[in-house]
């Protein structure tokens, strides 16, 4: 399979600077939506800032969204409202219109280039239309206008949708070049290939790189997704979730941004290009490192697609994972025991294009001293049972990977060493001594590691689409050689000792 590569990130790569200095008022680590409007908003009222990056601009989840500017978000509404007050989930609803206008004007400001339309919650079956219509109820509730629709004009199968008018699509990754360059203009830095690896508990001012140096700062703010130090336990509340998307040429994609309330889910947009109109169709979602064969949840979406768009032709083909917070809302603000110095944002269900610039702009005034009006009932919030229910599922799940892991151990040891000469493409876990040992044959060579995620030891497994190890437990994800992807890991993984040894 060649490699996935999103519709947006299929350009040259954005031009950043050659290093960093020692010492910043603000450190973003981070270069995707959220750390380059924070660092954007912090360098606009005159501070040094920087970011640093551990990939590229854009490069884990930001740019591979489906890119959808939106209010109504699937089932969103109607899931906080079950976990969440009505006030809080109010608070919700305006965070991201304030992050939705935001963005908005920042593209009508900068030249790039969105479409307006409508954003639909549908149904595909009776069994997905009370999800849906709770939708457009919870929706209207808070103050959205929604409006109930049979018929969507759509070519797939389906018994109505809830539909908000005048919502965006964009390119993220247009975005963000225009959010680097001006960084920059304001006299911003932001460096990339540079992964940090921690921050002393005596000194949050400081960060550690991966080439041994030290960057200090008066603030720091984690926007890495989930946040890559542990003292808040953010990655044990948050559910990495990974998705498919395929991008199609096709003459008559509907313009209108689709998400179905059942499942499997089903995304469906359309983007403009020189080439003509394409269609973007996401879904197939999993919790990351337990959904099987990934090679196969490309398959089903392509088969879906060429059976409801016949003689669509692929142009594109990837795949991403967010997280999704317990209670359904995100967390934004200070790190436990950091001191008020070290900032985070996370949790935001795949919604991340209006609450990462919502996060931006709450962090920023924070820095400032000041909040946000939606950040008190969001950060005073206290969650109804069903949330704490939920929290107590993903921490259930991902004992129960650690207890079959533990149980597989035991087995293969009384086996001896089980792996196998894998096929290209293929990656397989055995067992040499105590530790599992992963191996990977990847464009004719063969790459071993240790399969034990660096973060907290979860047994890796292959993900045949992208050709990468996943962690089960908690979404780190590392490439055959074993150097981290993304997710709360910060090391790479350990190579097995040689026989010899
Ligand atoms: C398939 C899919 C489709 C989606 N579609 C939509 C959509 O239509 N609309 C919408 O609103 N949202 C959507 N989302 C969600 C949205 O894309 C995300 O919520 C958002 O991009 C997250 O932005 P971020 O800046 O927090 O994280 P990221 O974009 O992941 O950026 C974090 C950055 O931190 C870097 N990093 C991590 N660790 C380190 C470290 N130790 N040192 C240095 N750098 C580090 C990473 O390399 C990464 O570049 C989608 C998500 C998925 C998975």
């Amino acid at each position: 399979m060649a490699t996935l590569t999103s519709l947006w990130r299929d350009r040259s790569t954005i031009e950043t600077d050659a290093d960093l200095d020692e010492r910043y008022d603000d450190l973003i680590v981070g270069a995707g939506i959220t750390g380059l409007v924070t660092a954007l908003l912090l360098a606009r009222s005159g501070r040094n800032v920087a970011v640093v990056e551990a990939r590229q601009v854009g490069a884990v989840t930001t740019g591979n969204t489906t890119g959808k500017v939106s209010l109504l978000q699937g089932t969103r509404l109607s899931h906080i409202l079950e976990r969440q007050s009505e006030r809080v989930a109010e608070a919700y609803v305006e965070a991201n219109r304030e992050g939705q206008a935001w963005l908005l004007r920042f593209c009508d400001d900068h030249g790039v280039p969105y479409q307006r339309r409508p954003a639909a919650t549908y149904a595909a079956d009776r069994a997905g239309h009370g999800a849906a219509r709770d939708e457009h109820d919870a929706a209207r509730r808070l103050g959205l206008d929604t409006r109930w629709q049979r018929d969507l004009d759509v070519p797939f199968p389906h018994v109505g949708g809830a539909v908000l008018d005048n919502q965006a699509q964009l390119d993220a990754m247009d975005v963000c070049e225009a959010l680097v360059r001006e960084i920059r203009q304001e006299g911003g830095t932001v460096v990339t290939g540079h992964r940090v690896i921690g921050a002393p508990l005596a000194n949050p001012k400081r960060v550690d790189l991966d080439d041994g140096r030290q960057v200090h700062a008066q603030n720091v703010v984690l926007a890495t997704g989930v946040p890559i130090l542990d003292r808040g336990l953010y990655f044990a509340k948050v559910e990495p979730q990974r998705s498919y998307a395929l991008a199609f040429r096709h003459p008559s994609p509907p313009e209108l941004m689709l998400l179905s309330a059942g499942s499997p889910t089903r995304s469906v947009r359309d983007a403009p290009s020189v080439a003509g109109p394409l269609l973007l169709a996401g879904g197939q979602g999993h919790t990351v490192g337990r959904g099987g064969s990934t090679v196969a949840h490309l398959e089903a979406l392509r088969e879906w697609t060429h059976s409801w768009f016949p003689g669509a032709e692929e142009t594109h083909a990837w795949s991403a994972q967010d997280y999704a917070s317990h209670d359904g809302l995100p967390a934004i603000g200070a790190l436990p025991r950091g001191r008020g110095h070290v900032f985070v944002a996370t949790g935001y269900g795949k919604w991340g294009l209006t609450n990462g610039v919502a996060a931006a702009l709450s962090l920023a005034k924070q820095i400032h001293g000041h909040r946000a009006t939606w950040q008190t009932p969001i950060s005073r919030r206290i969650t109804r049972p069903s949330g704490a229910l939920e929290l107590g599922r993903l921490n259930a799940a991902v004992g129960l990977h650690l207890v079959g892991d533990l149980a597989r151990a035991e087995l293969s040891s009384l086996r001896g060493p089980a792996a196998r000469e894998p096929a290209e493409g293929e990656g397989v876990v055995g067992r040499r001594g105590l530790l599992p040992e992963g191996e990977a044959r990847v464009d004719g060579r063969i790459c071993s590691v240790v399969a034990l995620c660096s973060h907290l030891g979860g047994t890796l497994s292959w993900n045949d689409a992208e050709r990468s190890w996943d962690c089960p437990l908690h979404g780190s994800r590392f490439t055959p050689d074993g150097e981290v992807l993304e997710g709360p890991a910060t090391r790479p993984l350990r190579r097995p000792s040689s026989p010899e040894e």
